[in-house]
């Protein structure tokens, strides 16, 4: 007979790796099975040349919470990385997000004051009271001219269609300042964790039976027949058999380059804006963590249309795959035994942060269950 457990975790990401920590911590027997053949999902790091690499593209940790900035401070201890990504646009520099560096660069203005006028003027023409796609909303925040050269190539190459099909709440996360202030992301709490995320999660996981390169729906039945409960943190979709249809993504493929030179590009991430750059960003991986290594890592990111069987990334909440989903939501809830979470189990794009709290709260209330 084999053991059975009182959880089995499909999927060694983030959040499987959360809720096994936490049911452990309650004295609840968990096994971990993943289909590739590494911990951590897409948080994954592996070490070339002495440089942690961000395999599934480039990961900033970030929160406003302090809770879940203490949690993740258990695991790793976090360097005072802050994103400030450049766009380049045919050759030109701009600070990134939209500040008063990207409005002197473009304009020449110097004061918050001479900045708003400016965005002001270059709105008055084409203002909407309330935005109905991601154009109007580019232009209302921040004007034509910072929309035409850093916003609409980025967008486009990224999504695969028209500024003008795509909804407005997409480019509304991004900060817009009148301060001289480069930091991407307006929370609190921003590092990289030392030693890279895959070291953090293996410490999540320690003592925990882990099962790699092993896909759970090729034999369901069997793995159901080991535990109690199971969380599952694959595409929902595929654990349905597709019933309703298949779910959409945006995908994404990495081309990576070790070279011989220390420095290649002299910032962690640099976008290419135009449309003629078949890329949307080169990661340097090493400026991470301040480097110092002899040589470099890049990583060319691509933006691509995504088929099934390729990697899924970005889910597409558009109308038809939001309706999609909530059928898929009903089945879900009605599982018995089966918790859904995470990216790919939920169907949302979820931050880092926003997963881990997410699965310390269904941890809490199912062990309060059970
Ligand atoms: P995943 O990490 O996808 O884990 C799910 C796991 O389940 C995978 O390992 C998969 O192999 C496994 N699995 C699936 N199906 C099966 C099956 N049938 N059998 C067995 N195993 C299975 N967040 C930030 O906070 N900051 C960032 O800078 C950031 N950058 C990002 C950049 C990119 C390009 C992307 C795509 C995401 C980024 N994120 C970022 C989001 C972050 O990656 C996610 O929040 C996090 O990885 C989600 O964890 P998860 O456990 O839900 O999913
Ligand atoms: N964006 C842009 N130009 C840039 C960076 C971002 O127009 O140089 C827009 C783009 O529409 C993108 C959105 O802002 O989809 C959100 O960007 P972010 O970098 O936050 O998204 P991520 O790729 O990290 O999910």
């Amino acid at each position: 007979m084999h053991k059975t457990y009182d959880f089995l975790i499909v999927g060694a990401g983030l959040y499987g790796a959360v809720f096994a920590h936490e049911a452990s911590k309650a004295g609840k027997t968990c096994l971990i099975i993943d289909k590739r053949n590494h911990i951590g999902g897409n948080v994954y790091t592996e070490k070339v040349a002495g440089i942690e690499v961000h395999r599934y593209g480039a990961h900033i940790f970030h929160t406003s919470s302090k809770k879940v900035w203490q949690y993740v401070n258990q695991f790793a201890e976090f360097n005072r990385f802050t994103n400030s990504p450049l766009a380049n646009y045919k050759g030109e520099l701009y600070n990134l997000p939209f500040n008063m560096n990207t409005f002197n660069k473009m304009w020449g203005v110097t004061t918050p004051e001479q900045a708003k006028q400016k965005i002001e003027q270059q709105r008055r023409d084409s203002y909407v009271e309330k935005p109905r796609n991601l154009e109007e909303q580019a232009i209302n925040l921040v004007g034509l001219d910072i929309y035409e050269k850093l916003i609409r190539g980025y967008t486009e190459k990224q999504w695969g269609r028209s500024c003008r099909e795509l909804p407005a709440f997409i480019i509304r996360r991004l900060p817009v300042r009148f301060t001289y202030d480069n930091n991407y992301f307006n929370d609190p709490y921003q590092g990289i964790p030392i030693g890279g995320y895959t070291a953090m999660v293996d410490k999540m996981i320690e003592g925990i039976d882990v099962q790699l390169e092993t896909d759970y729906l090729a034999d369901k039945a069997y793995w159901d027949s080991r535990a109690e409960h199971v969380v599952y943190t694959g595409p929902v979709d595929a654990y349905f058999n597709y019933q309703y249809g298949v779910l959409a993504y945006r995908s994404l493929t990495f081309e990576s380059q070790l070279l011989e030179t220390n420095n290649y590009q002299g910032n962690a991430v640099v976008n290419y804006t135009d449309l003629d750059t078949p890329y949307t960003r080169i990661i340097e991986h090493k400026h991470f963590e301040f480097g110092t290594q002899p040589q470099t890592i890049i990583t060319r990111e691509y933006s691509a249309e995504w088929k099934q069987g390729d990697e899924p990334y970005y889910p597409v909440n558009d109308a038809h795959n939001s309706k999609l989903y909530a059928q898929y939501k009903q089945l879900a809830d009605a599982e018995r035994n089966v918790i859904f979470g995470g990216r790919l189990g939920e169907y949302r794009y979820y931050d880092m942060d926003k997963v881990i709290a997410a699965a310390l709260s269904r941890a809490s209330k199912v062990l309060r269950e059970n």
